[in-house]
């Protein structure tokens, strides 16, 4: 075994939650080591999820001001889509931000390791590289960001043609002609719009009785009303008894609501049913760290019941598997490893974003969950359909809704549907950050004309005062 080196703080994992930890140590002045086992930096999100996925988002955008050009009065009849260049253009994306992740490292002084890491004892970690050659890393603090994998089902495995995860999707030769998606949550209902536009035919089966069913009742039942009017067939209280796979195809049997019981087969079949996390095999069975289901327990700072180890990321029991809630963990961690005050987390204020077509965004309380804790609650919506901007960029489904509480008009929920609104949601963060109310938003001036407005309507809209609709 090569000699120990020691270091403030050793990072296993470099996922958004690991990285951003390691940068944020590194301005700290904290001297610090990021392990790594694959070959690029970016766990996830990088190299096989948000970034890939949202390039080739990106793409079925274009492809469809094309199949609409004429709407635009561009006339245009030779186009097709070039699966190759289409792939070729997500990996030069994901490689260049690889490569910006690694020169963020160098920059403030982050060593790196390739190699697994495993916790060996108290400030002890061996990190043994893909020759088997081990080696030992002494460190005053060690932050597990080891990230997830995607659940599969029992009797099948993912094979790269047939059988796929969020990460085989992502290098499929060919456009499948047919796909059935087992779960509407963010991975079944991106990967649905993504190849539906590719020219995919597209089946979701959910098991519970709505699409995206952490977001607000009223977001699902218009994301189901537009997946069908696309094209999207979306089956709910679709049980799946059993997937099997057989020579070209997949074969997926599921019971309706009524028991009835139903077989599709498709060409491809992407498994969406959530992320376990990757605790097994780092060494955790000879610490006090606390788990719950595989996830693990930590405090407002992170910090595991084993003195000296912090967990960030979709490791943690209870957080959100999201990247950017990962990277305020890493920051809120390193932060404490430096002694530095730490402001925890608001685990009420997150933002959460699905970037299907039409896009889905939300913080805060749904109307049934603010009703249900007992608040007097207030809603108003607007429509994009009555927004000016979204009529320019052709794009009118969905809605804007706003959750208040009387009598102040505190605001507990934003839940939005339709054009861009991933970005508009940062602004409803803030509103709950600053303890906002509806009138606060109501008397901030918004740009005319944007797709903001629909938000500035929507508070208007809690007392019945919207002007556009
Ligand atoms: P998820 O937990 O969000 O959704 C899985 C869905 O599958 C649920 O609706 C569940 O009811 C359904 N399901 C489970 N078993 C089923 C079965 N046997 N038959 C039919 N339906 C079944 O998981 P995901 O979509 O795989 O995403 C994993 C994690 O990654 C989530 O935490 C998600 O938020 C995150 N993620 C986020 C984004 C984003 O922010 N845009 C994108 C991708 C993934």
């Amino acid at each position: 075994m090569a000699e120990t080196s020691r270091y403030d703080v050793a990072i296993i994992g470099s996922g958004p939650a690991g990285y951003v930890a390691a940068i944020r140590a590194g301005q700290l002045g904290l001297k610090s080591v990021l392990i790594e086992k694959e070959s690029k930096f970016g766990g996830t999100c990088l190299p096989v999820g948000c970034i890939p996925t949202k390039a080739l988002l990106f793409n079925a955008e274009v492809l469809d001001y094309f199949k609409n050009a004429r709407d635009y009065g561009i006339v245009c009849k030779d186009y097709s889509l070039d699966w190759a260049a289409v792939q070729a253009r997500k990996n030069k994306i994901v490689s260049k931000l690889a490569k910006g992740v690694e020169f963020l490292l160098k920059k403030n002084n982050v060593e790196t390791l390739r190699g697994t890491g495993r916790l060996a004892g108290p400030g002890r970690v061996i990190v043994t590289d893909a020759t088997s050659d081990a080696r030992e890393i002494e460190a005053r603090k060690i932050l597990l960001a080891t990230g997830s994998e995607a659940k599969m089902l029992p009797g099948i495995e993912p094979d790269g043609k047939i059988i796929l995860t969020n990460k085989e999707i992502l290098e499929l030769v060919d456009i499948p002609k047919s796909m059935t998606v087992i779960g509407a949550g963010a991975v079944g209902v991106e990967f649905a719009s993504i190849f539906h536009r590719f020219g995919t035919k597209v089946t979701v089966l959910e098991m519970l009785t709505r699409a995206v069913p952490l977001e607000d009742e009223e977001i699902s039942a218009e994301l189901e009303r537009s997946f069908r009017r696309q094209g999207i067939a979306v089956h709910t209280q679709a049980r799946v008894r059993k997937a099997t796979q057989s020579g070209k195809s997949a074969c997926v049997e599921y019971s309706d609501a009524q028991g009835k019981t139903h077989k599709i087969e498709s060409e491809t079949l992407l498994v969406a049913v959530g992320r376990a996390p990757n605790t097994q095999g780092i060494g955790l069975e000879k610490t006090r760290v606390k788990q719950d289901r595989g996830f693990i327990q930590v405090d407002s700072n992170m910090q595991t019941d084993e003195p000296g180890i912090y967990a960030v990321g979709d490791i943690v029991a209870g957080s959100p598997q999201l990247a950017h809630v990962g990277q305020m963990e890493g920051i809120v961690a390193v932060t404490h490893v430096a002694g530095k005050p730490v402001e925890p987390i608001n685990y009420q204020q997150i933002p959460n974003c699905t970037y299907c077509e039409p896009e889905i965004s939300s913080v805060g309380l749904t109307e049934r969950e603010a009703r249900e804790v007992g608040h007097q609650v207030r809603v108003g919506k607007f429509p994009f359909a009555a927004n000016s901007k979204a009529g320019i960029l052709g794009a009118r489904e969905g809605l804007v809704k706003i959750v208040s509480a009387e009598p102040y008009g505190e605001i507990l929920g934003v839940h939005m549907i339709g054009p861009r609104v991933t970005e508009l949601i940062a602004e409803a963060v803030l509103a709950l950050r600053l303890e906002g109310t509806v009138d606060d938003l109501a008397h901030t001036i918004h740009p005319h004309p944007t797709l903001t407005e629909a938000v500035l309507e929507a508070a208007h809209a809690v007392h019945g005062m919207q002007i556009h609709a």
